[in-house]
Formats: structure tokens, C-alpha cells, sequence
């Protein structure tokens, strides 16, 4: 026995944050196994199940014995499925070894920061953001440069973005379309930033996680299919969003020449690739293209519309977004401007699921994320929920 403290995990955690989004789920089962009623507006996936035929395809490919290792960075099968789609559809002109497949886009991002950043580097990045980039970024021990999109876009990107960047800038992420706002950057702000990225020299590391979940208006504009910048852009797909497939974890990255080895040094090190009967489930629901988000954009967009609606009449402040799962209104007076505040008193008092808005970034404060991709009874009991507690509210 000895009384020595066993070593100390390694320093690059120690910036590391964990999701606090964890932590509001972890409130809500408690809840729920008190045996509670939570009207759940805190997740962030598709409500509907995987398809049946995507499904179907990865019992064949067990009933055919594909169980074995697979090369690494993915099926040839799926590799040049993605190919094609990403050529044809996201107009990005992807070199052929360029699709790298991936356990979802978090491992696709994972991988896109571990072969750019070296300690001391920075990464410019909008704000409000998806948490856990600032984490990834923290991980490398780099540094995230935050700019706040709505004064960006009020001044121009490329000044925002100019007065922020420094000999030590090497990346830039993006986000489009922008979880947790829904919002979409126009095509003139896509090619404003790939302009600035050309200009400063800067590696773009792409999201798009997004991408097939646009409900009106122009679509995505896949930043690398803009001229010069497919050499210095490593966008992140994944199909969890436009399959329902956040379980199966199933995701590509389209990488540059240059980045190509330290990426998929990255995959083989990590998972040596995803498991092989989900690649040839997801060779099947690349087969289908947008047929089955076709089908669900206009359940996506009544559960929106029927939530912002639900969230005006309770006093909050919102345009209605035109992409992604989510709403991300202003707190209302009655609920006060502290978004964790705000949050645990909607979870305790009304027993609504939220998420606070600070956890998106500084820029996030004062607004609370709802997800509209839930069931229609969830909306309905909630929005009835949420209507009683702010007429409460309202007259204490
Ligand atoms: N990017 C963004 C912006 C996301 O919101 C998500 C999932 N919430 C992802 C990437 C990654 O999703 P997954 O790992 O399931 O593919």
C-alpha cells in the first residue's frame, strides 16, 4: 500500500470541457423516474426511426457475412457513393481518395482539428456555436476566436472576421446551416468567407451536419465547392441527420490531398474505421438520396411553425428559422435574461426540457434552445405547458 496519489490525467483535459447538455438530460431522467410528465425540448435528432430498407440493408450485409475488418477509411462501395454525391450534389470536386468515412460527424471533426491544429494555433469560429468545438479545439491546445455572428453579419463577415485574425490564425470553422439559431448564411456570406479564407490563407474545416434540413429558400452552399477552396476545406457530413440514423454513428469527411494521411492516421488509430455492416447500410440510404428527407420536411416544418407559435404566445421573441431542429429564442421578461436560470426554473416549475442558451457561447446568453423535432403531443402538451406557466408567471 502506498499513500502516493496514482499520476494526474494528462494536462490537454484540463481546458476540456463536458457537455452541459448531459447534465439537463440527466436532470430530466431523474424526473422521469420519479415518475414525472417532462415536456422534452432539450434533444437534438430526428424524431422519426431509421428507414426500413436502410435497416433492411444491414441484415443482408450480415446475412452475406460482412463482418470483417473493412479497409479503414470505409468500403470502396461507400467511398465512391460518397463520391458521387458529393460531387454531384454538394458541387464540391472532390478528388477520388478524397471521401473518408467516419463514426458520425463528431469523429469527422474530431479528426478534421487533430490533423490542423498544433498547440498555440488558432481557430476562428461564429458564435453562438455548437458546444462541443470549443472543446475540440481546447483538446489540441488551441485557441477558439470567437465572432459573434449577429454583429458580424451586421458589419460585414469579412471585417469581423478581420479584426480577429492573427499570424497564429490557421483554421476556420463553419457551420451551416447553424445549430443551435437554424439560421442560414446566404450565398454571398458563404463566398465573403471563403474569400477571406483564400485571402488570409486559412485551412476551413466545414459542418454541414445540417445540410438537408432546409425548409424554405436557397440551399446550402457547400463552401468547398466555391473556386480554390475544395484544396483548403474539410467538410464534416453525416448521415445522422438526413437518415435518422444518430445511433448507427455513420458520418464522411471530404479532405484535401494535403490533410488525406494525417486524417485517416487519425481513423485508424481511433476506431480503425466503422463497423462494416453499418457502412453497407449506409451505401443503401445513399442509394435514396433525399427521398426520405423530402418526406419529412413538411412534419419538420409544422412542428416548427406550431412551436414558435406556441413560443410567441408565451411572451418570447423569435423569427422563425429556416433550417436545422431547433428554435433559439430570446428568454422572455418574465423569465429573466440567465439562461441557466431561465432553464432550471422551466425544467422545476413547468417541467419543460430546455437548453441554456450560454452553453452555445457568450453570444447564446439570454436565449433558451428548444428542438421542434419531437413528437406532435410533445409540442401540443408543451406549448399547453408553457402557456399556463407564462399566464402564472405573468400574474404573480
Ligand atoms: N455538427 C453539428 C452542428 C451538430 O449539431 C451535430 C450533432 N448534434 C454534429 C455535427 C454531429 O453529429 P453526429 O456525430 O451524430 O454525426
Amino acid at each position: 500500500m502506498t499513500d502516493r496519489e496514482v499520476p494526474r490525467p494528462a494536462r490537454r483535459f484540463d481546458g476540456v470541457g463536458f457537455s452541459e447538455i448531459v447534465r439537463v438530460r440527466n436532470r430530466v431522467m431523474e424526473l422521469l423516474a420519479a415518475g414525472g410528465q417532462v415536456w422534452r425540448f432539450e434533444g437534438g435528432e430526428p424524431w422519426m426511426n431509421t428507414p426500413e430498407a436502410v435497416k433492411a440493408a444491414m441484415g443482408d450485409a450480415l446475412a452475406r457475412n460482412q463482418t470483417r475488418y473493412a479497409p479503414s477509411s470505409g468500403i470502396p462501395e461507400l467511398r465512391s457513393a460518397i463520391l458521387t454525391k458529393v460531387r454531384e450534389r454538394n458541387r464540391i470536386p472532390a478528388d477520388d481518395e478524397g471521401p473518408i468515412v467516419v463514426n458520425g460527424g463528431m469523429q469527422g471533426l474530431f479528426a478534421g482539428f487533430a490533423a490542423l491544429l498544433d498547440p498555440g494555433d488558432e481557430c476562428l469560429m461564429f458564435s453562438p456555436y455548437w458546444t462541443p468545438i470549443v472543446d475540440l479545439i481546447a483538446y489540441h491546445e488551441a485557441k477558439a476566436v470567437l465572432v459573434p455572428t449577429d454583429a458580424a453579419r451586421r458589419e460585414g463577415l469579412t471585417a469581423a472576421l478581420g479584426k480577429r485574425v492573427t499570424p497564429k490564425t490557421k483554421v476556420l470553422y463553419w457551420n451551416c446551416p447553424v445549430n443551435p439559431t437554424g439560421a442560414v448564411f446566404s450565398s454571398s456570406e458563404v463566398e465573403e468567407v471563403a474569400a477571406f479564407a483564400r485571402d488570409r490563407n486559412l485551412v476551413v474545416i466545414s459542418d454541414e451536419a445540417y445540410e438537408d434540413l432546409i425548409y424554405e429558400g436557397e440551399p446550402n452552399v457547400a463552401i468547398a465547392s466555391l473556386p480554390g477552396m475544395a484544396e483548403r476545406t474539410i467538410t464534416a457530413f453525416t448521415l445522422s441527420k438526413s437518415y435518422s440514423m444518430t445511433g448507427w454513428r455513420l458520418g464522411y469527411v471530404i479532405v484535401p490531398k494535403r490533410y488525406q494521411s494525417a486524417v485517416k492516421t487519425v481513423v485508424l488509430y481511433t476506431t480503425n474505421g466503422v463497423s462494416t455492416p453499418t457502412q453497407w447500410a449506409a451505401v443503401e440510404a445513399l442509394a435514396r438520396g433525399t427521398e426520405y428527407v423530402a418526406e419529412w420536411r413538411k412534419g419538420y416544418r409544422e412542428r416548427r411553425d406550431r412551436l414558435v407559435a406556441g413560443l410567441r404566445a408565451a411572451g418570447f421573441e423569435l423569427e422563425t428559422p429556416r433550417a436545422a431542429l431547433y428554435l433559439f429564442p430570446k428568454t422572455p421578461s418574465w423569465l429573466g435574461a440567465d439562461s441557466r436560470q431561465a432553464a432550471r426554473t422551466l425544467l422545476d416549475e413547468a417541467k419543460i426540457a430546455t437548453v441554456p442558451g450560454i452553453v452555445f457561447g457568450p453570444e447564446g446568453e439570454g436565449h433558451l434552445r428548444f428542438s421542434f423535432s419531437v413528437s406532435e403531443q410533445m409540442i401540443a402538451g408543451g406549448v399547453e405547458a408553457l402557456g399556463a406557466f407564462a399566464s402564472a408567471a405573468a400574474g404573480r
